[in-house]
């Protein structure tokens, strides 16, 4: 069942409810007072009815005005009854629908009324001449009947006509309810992957629908980019893998091509091993990045004191390139150096560490290249800067993605894998990486880690 329908359905259920409800209420109520005004009518009915069977001298008279002035009611009959102990058994043997409890009220209290439908009863004591009598007048109260009977046809149809009115104007009211669904829906239908770019119109911004339409383009945002990494990452990879194995084919087929000296051989076969190993680095570094977010699970997480961490990447640069010049800051903190542990996978963190800190070696020439480490109660803060090439402004925004490189780094080597890398480590442990560069000038990356990470790899 469409929603719509579903609305009009439950406006109509609420409406039916409360129009039953007051149309009940209606009813019992005109129906009480309805009889009400016949029981007063009935009972002065009742006793005059005594005054003319036990009132000797004004007997006659009073029958004679009742004749001409009172009209009779529809079914009218009068009993009466010596009142004594009987009185039950002589009323129920009359009367046989009356319950034997209106005699004993009659006794009782002197007076009473019932009524079976719309036949109404009413019985009084009446004194003569020292005996004590039980006089029952019933009559139908036709016109009550016909009021009831004209009430109950006025609020049935009020109520089916007020039901069906309701469900119409719901059904109109959810069309326009569910108007921008519709719309939704439709243009949700036109997307498809090769149109990722197209949005949904976000309406007037305030309710859910508009929250919704909102979300929806925030996941295409994220779609759509996702979908462009992957087919750059998958052009720029068999770009890289391309390179070095035309190089090797192009140097074998020249190679093969004449006899030549054991020189010129053995200098093809440098150059093969060269774009091999090259290759070898490029396969080695993609498994890594595949593998970053896949084997997580197989990672060993322990708290890891980040300035000891920095000492040994420092260790390590030194021994691997002579001419870095790298310097290593720890901030002092106020409360305790356990402020430096992280929490992290720790080969991870160090390559992401080192990747950043080899980019700045490498585009600076090997000028200096600040690594400052420092902690407050919420963050640890790891800054790596250096006063190298920089990276032209409009090339920022590709920086983390897989194979991107800097147009201004041709001289330099590289894959374009270090930074994606480290980031999707710092972003894996629950941080942030940011960098800010000036072409000519230098770069600044920061890693902010929260004190109490959110770590994404278990
Ligand atoms: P690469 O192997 O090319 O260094 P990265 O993934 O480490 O690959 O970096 C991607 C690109 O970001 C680099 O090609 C370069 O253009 C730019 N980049 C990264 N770090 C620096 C830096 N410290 N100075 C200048 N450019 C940088």
């Amino acid at each position: 069942m469409k929603i719509r329908t579903k609305i009009a359905m439950a406006f109509t259920l609420l409406t039916a409810i409360a129009l039953l409800l007051l149309s009940v209420y209606v009813y019992f109520l005109t129906r009480q007072h309805l009889s009400g005004s016949f029981f007063t009518r009935l009972k002065v009915r009742t006793t005059i009815a005594a005054e003319i069977r036990f009132a000797d001298l004004h007997g006659d008279l009073l029958s004679d005005l009742r004749e001409r002035h009172l009209q009779r009611l529809p079914n009218e009959m009068d009993y009466f009854f010596d009142a004594n102990n009987t009185l039950p058994a002589q009323v129920v043997a009359k009367l046989p629908e009356l319950p034997a409890s209106f005699a004993e009220e009659i006794l009782e209290s002197g007076s009473a009324e019932t009524s079976i439908g719309f036949q109404h009863y009413t019985g009084i004591l009446h004194q003569s001449a020292g005996d004590q009598y039980a006089v029952i007048v019933s009559a139908y109260d036709e016109r009550g009947a016909e009021e009831i009977s004209y009430l109950f046809n006025i609020l049935a149809a009020g109520f089916s006509v007020g039901c069906l009115v309701v469900f119409l104007f719901g059904r109109v009211f959810a069309f326009h309810m569910m108007k921008p669904v519709a719309g939704i829906i439709a243009k949700v239908n036109t997307i498809t992957a090769s149109d990722l770019g197209e949005r949904l119109p976000s309406g007037n911004g305030e309710d859910e629908l508009a929250v919704m339409t909102g979300t929806f383009n925030n996941m295409l945002d994220r779609l759509e980019t996702a979908f462009e990494l992957q087919s750059n990452f998958i052009s720029n990879a068999s770009h890289e893998l391309r390179t070095p194995l035309t190089a090797i084919l192009g140097e074998a087929e020249v190679a093969l091509q004449l006899p030549r000296s054991q020189e010129a051989y053995v200098r093809s076969l440098n150059t093969i091993q060269q774009e091999a190993h090259r290759l070898d680095e490029i396969t080695t570094s993609l498994l890594r990045l595949s593998q970053i977010s896949f084997d997580g699970r197989k990672q060993k997480i322990e708290p890891v004191m980040l300035d000891e961490l920095l000492m040994s990447v420092k260790i390590d640069l030194d021994k691997r390139m002579p001419e870095n010049n790298t310097r290593m800051l720890i901030q002092p903190v106020t409360d305790g150096a356990e402020l430096f542990a992280l929490t992290c996978v720790r080969v991870w963190m160090e390559l992401a560490i080192v990747n950043i800190i080899q980019n700045g070696i490498k585009y600076s020439n090997n000028q200096e290249v600040l690594v400052t480490l420092s902690a407050d109660s919420h963050h640890l803060l790891i800054q790596i800067s250096d006063f190298g090439i920089g990276i032209p402004q409009e090339e920022m925004r590709h920086i983390l993605e897989p194979f991107f490189r800097g147009s201004n780094t041709r001289r330099y080597e590289g894959h374009g894998i270090g930074l994606p890398l480290a980031a999707r480590i710092v972003r894996l442990h629950g941080g942030q990486m940011d960098v800010v560069s000036n072409e000519g000038v230098g770069t600044l990356v920061t890693l902010k880690f929260p004190l109490t990470p959110d770590i994404k790899i278990r």
